[in-house]
């Protein structure tokens, strides 16, 4: 009676609620069956009790079973039908905004709905949600921003965290956070989902939690490595003799392992072995050299063209699925593809690509089924090793490496950069190719090298910079950083949590007893690294925020000067052109910006974009994060809704160098001049090199003694990506914390030297606006 009267209840105050899967059309109807084949649906009901008996359920199936799509349907279809539907919430967490926002789509597309009904998500800066919004998927860090303001998940009745067998760092942050609520909130579900089998290391972590396998089925997938390869495809490998300095200096970086240098020579060891075995004996050793430190470069294009090419000529129709690192060799890639005869021919080939920022037309082609006689080539990056899956796969090409980030703790650089994957995701992106039919797949790389890849990838906690994590714990209040790090699965060096909260003191986030300041506080709230919410901050204060924003947008987005393998000298004449006497890289982009914008004012746009190498998809993305950051400094009352009162001193270059070093501190190098050659130092690193497409490497001399970075990338030696000259009193009066270890005495002496070292428009600007900003960063 008690579920009656609460139906009766719902179907009055929530009438769309009742209406969940519409499928009286054919459409809808086809939609049922397609969701009841898929494995998930056999164990509904089985999961549907787990999750009512268990606080903690942990689910593993195969890709493509009907996880993330079924399952959190599954639990709202089943309080819906008891009555509870106005009262659940769920939230389902992705590791990728990509996939949170496609999942949305598909799962409204299923219940026969618009997005932002019944489902709904979020991602930074993005979302579509409705007042009967009860499904929601978002990011985990998005989770983890909404555990900021609200530790108890007030309202939030079932959490989902998927793809925990990624061990990404917000993931593993959040199983912390959540195992410390469940105890105070005894009502909420938390069901794990994870693809692979390792679901036991996530039950044991929640106390001998239950797991629930899915079991599914695929078909048996062929490999093919590297010297199977070359007899099928007809390469040459005498090609690999040409591969050029670019490709050597993207030497090995296996930094993920504890001895690098072990690995590194252990693999190509075997590589060596391999290729004397074979026939590749006549080859010379710069050769072998190149193939052990094979990546997808010009020369791994032309394999992949190569085999791309047997495929569509020998094979059986089915869609191809290409596994690349990244943006950057996906799209260069797709243009080599487009000029061939038989690639680049629509007819024959429908060639797509996914990847983080793709366009939402393109997303829908890639599940799409092509015309008969039209093969499918999709070039995708380790997304849709599990995330995404695409039905119709036969083949899949694996390069073997993926993009990751590396952290070395003891000289704290970040990297990314593409380094081998594990046997684990070499198996996963096999097994894409046997969803409907035994498949085939082509791994670029020998098989000793395959051997020789680690188990499992490492947890992206113990190989990332933990700067942006250790400030969100401070917010979170829950006590000492270390010690709250330390129920993690696997927790971090302890010299990597120390790095972090060295760097959030010398930035002024915390003081010197850890706690965070008021600059802190703004900074856990705004959606990006520390460095450049503390960018924006100040380019808000000191009345230069378009610029200041362009940077920040630029710097979170990526980079959008392209550099073509073959046109690598003519693309560093094109952004040199943006910079004229700046030596900077981040006010060349803001140039790029700027005249790109003049550029679709006058139509011009994409001749703009093709002369100066400029990326027009990237410069779009920077566009649109802009305003949103706009939006949300407007929202915290940080700048004012006036744009011209924000910018009254935009114009000061001085001004905006100096900005950009208040973020980018202590990103800073030092200019060594000789007689004839000039050098850059940093304090962690010694002797650094500039990235070949920085303005700066293209300059004999520069006048300033110090370069401000954003980025710096280690291979072999390290290398500043992008960088921009600064003076001695930019620096000491902009770098650090302008805080804390200005008070007082030190100010006192640096507004003493104000008049010898500093353009009196910058210091009075400085001195003026000093007050403000203290009162911002002090408490
Ligand atoms: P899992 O999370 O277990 O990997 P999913 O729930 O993502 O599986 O997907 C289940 C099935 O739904 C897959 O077979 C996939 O092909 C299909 N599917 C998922 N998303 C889409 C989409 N956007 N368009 C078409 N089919 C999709
Ligand atoms: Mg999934």
């Amino acid at each position: 009676r008690m579920r009656n009267m609460q139906r009766a209840w719902q179907a009055w105050f929530f009438p769309d609620l009742l209406l969940f899967p519409k499928f009286e059309s054919p459409e809808g109807r086809k939609m049922m069956e397609f969701r009841k084949s898929l494995p998930a649906f056999k164990e509904k009901q089985r999961l549907l009790q787990a999750i009512a008996r268990n606080q903690v359920v942990v689910i593993s199936g195969e890709t493509g079973c009907g996880k993330t799509t079924q399952l959190p349907q599954y639990i709202l279809e089943s309080e819906i039908e008891s009555g509870r539907g106005a009262f659940c919430s769920i939230i389902c967490t992705q590791p990728r905004r990509i996939s949170a926002m496609t999942v949305a789509d598909r799962v409204s597309a299923e219940r026969g709905e618009p997005l932002g009904d019944a489902i709904g998500y979020k991602v930074r800066l993005e979302g579509v949600k409705g007042k009967n919004t009860h499904l929601l998927f978002c990011t985990s860090g998005i989770l983890l921003r909404r555990l900021l303001s609200d530790r108890n998940l007030t309202g939030i009745t079932h959490v989902f965290v998927d793809e925990i067998h990624e061990r990404g760092m917000n993931e593993d942050f959040l199983l912390i956070v959540l195992k410390d609520l469940l105890p105070r909130r005894r009502d909420l579900r938390l069901i794990l989902m994870s693809a692979t089998l390792n679901a036991e290391l996530f039950s044991n972590y929640f106390g001998g939690a239950p797991t629930i396998h899915i079991p599914g089925f695929t078909y048996p997938v062929k490999a093919h490595f590297l010297e199977d390869l070359l007899e099928m495809t007809g390469y040459k490998l005498s090609s690999f003799n040409q591969i050029d300095d670019y490709g050597q200096d993207k030497l090995w970086k296996t930094q993920r392992q504890l001895a690098p240098r072990k690995r590194k020579n252990q693999i190509t060891t075997l590589v060596e072995d391999a290729l004397s075995k074979s026939s590749f004996d006549n080859y010379s050793s710069r050769a072998r050299d190149s193939l052990a430190c094979w990546m997808p470069d010009s020369m791994g294009f032309n394999l992949i063209e190569a085999v791309l090419c047997h495929i569509c000529r020998k094979e059986r129709p089915g869609a191809v699925l290409v596994f690349m690192t990244g943006w950057e060799d996906i799209s260069c890639l797709r243009d080599q593809l487009k000029a061939h005869p038989l690639l680049g021919d629509p007819n024959r080939v429908l060639l797509l690509t996914c990847h983080g920022s793709m366009a939402t037309s393109e997303q829908k082609l890639i599940f799409e089924r092509p015309p008969p006689n039209v093969r499918k080539i999709v070039l995708a990056t380790n997304m849709a090793e599990a995330s995404i899956t695409i039905n119709d796969v036969v083949f899949v090409v694996d390069c073997g490496k993926a993009k990751e980030t590396t952290y070395d703790a003891l000289n704290n650089t970040p990297c990314l950069l593409p380094s081998w994957i594990s046997q684990a995701s070499a198996k996963q992106r096999r097994g894409r190719a046997g969803r409907v039919q035994p498949g085939e797949c082509y791994h670029l790389y020998p098989k000793c090298v395959y051997e020789a890849f680690p188990e499992y990838q490492l947890p992206e906690l113990l190989r990332t910079p933990l700067n942006s994590l250790c400030l969100q714990i401070k917010s979170l209040q829950v006590g000492n950083i270390g010690e709250f790090l330390s129920a993690a699965l696997q927790a971090p060096e302890p010299l990597a949590v120390q790095n972090a909260i060295d760097f959030l003191k010398v930035i002024g986030a915390l003081d010197d007893k850890e706690n965070l300041t008021n600059l802190g506080e703004y900074l856990s709230m705004l959606p990006v690294d520390p460095k450049l919410g503390k960018m924006l901050i100040m380019g808000a204060i000191f009345q230069c925020f378009d610029p200041v924003l362009t940077i920040v947008s630029g710097l979170s987005v990526r980079d959008p000067f392209l550099l073509p393998q073959d046109k690598k000298d003519l693309a560093g004449t094109a952004k040199s052109r943006f910079s004229a006497k700046d030596y900077s890289d981040h006010m060349a982009l803001v140039r790029a910006y700027e005249g790109w914008k003049d550029a679709e004012r006058e139509g011009s746009a994409y001749e703009y974009c093709w002369r100066n190498f400029l990326s027009a998809q990237t410069l779009q993305a920077i566009h649109s994060l802009r305003k949103q950051f706009s939006f949300i400094l407007k929202d915290a009352g940080l700048v004012d809704a006036d744009a011209s009162s924000n910018n009254k001193l935009s114009h000061n270059q001085s001004l905006v160098r100096a900005i950009i070093c208040s973020g980018l501190y202590p990103g800073i190098a030092s200019v060594v001049h000789r007689e004839t050659s000039m050098s850059f130092k940093t304090m962690d690193d010694g002797q650094v090199l500039l990235y070949m497409n920085s303005v700066n490497a293209r300059y004999e001399t520069i006048p300033y003694p110090w370069l401000v970075f954003g980025e710096k990338v280690k291979v072999n030696t390290v290398f500043l990506r992008d960088s921009t000259g600064v003076s001695d009193s930019i620096l000491m009066l902009f770098g650090g914390t302008l805080s804390a270890g200005m008070q007082s005495g030190h100010l006192k002496m640096l507004e003493g030297y104000i008049d010898f070292f500093m353009d009196s428009s910058l210091a009075e600007c400085y001195l003026n606006l000093k007050k403000e900003l203290d009162k911002l960063i002090r408490k």
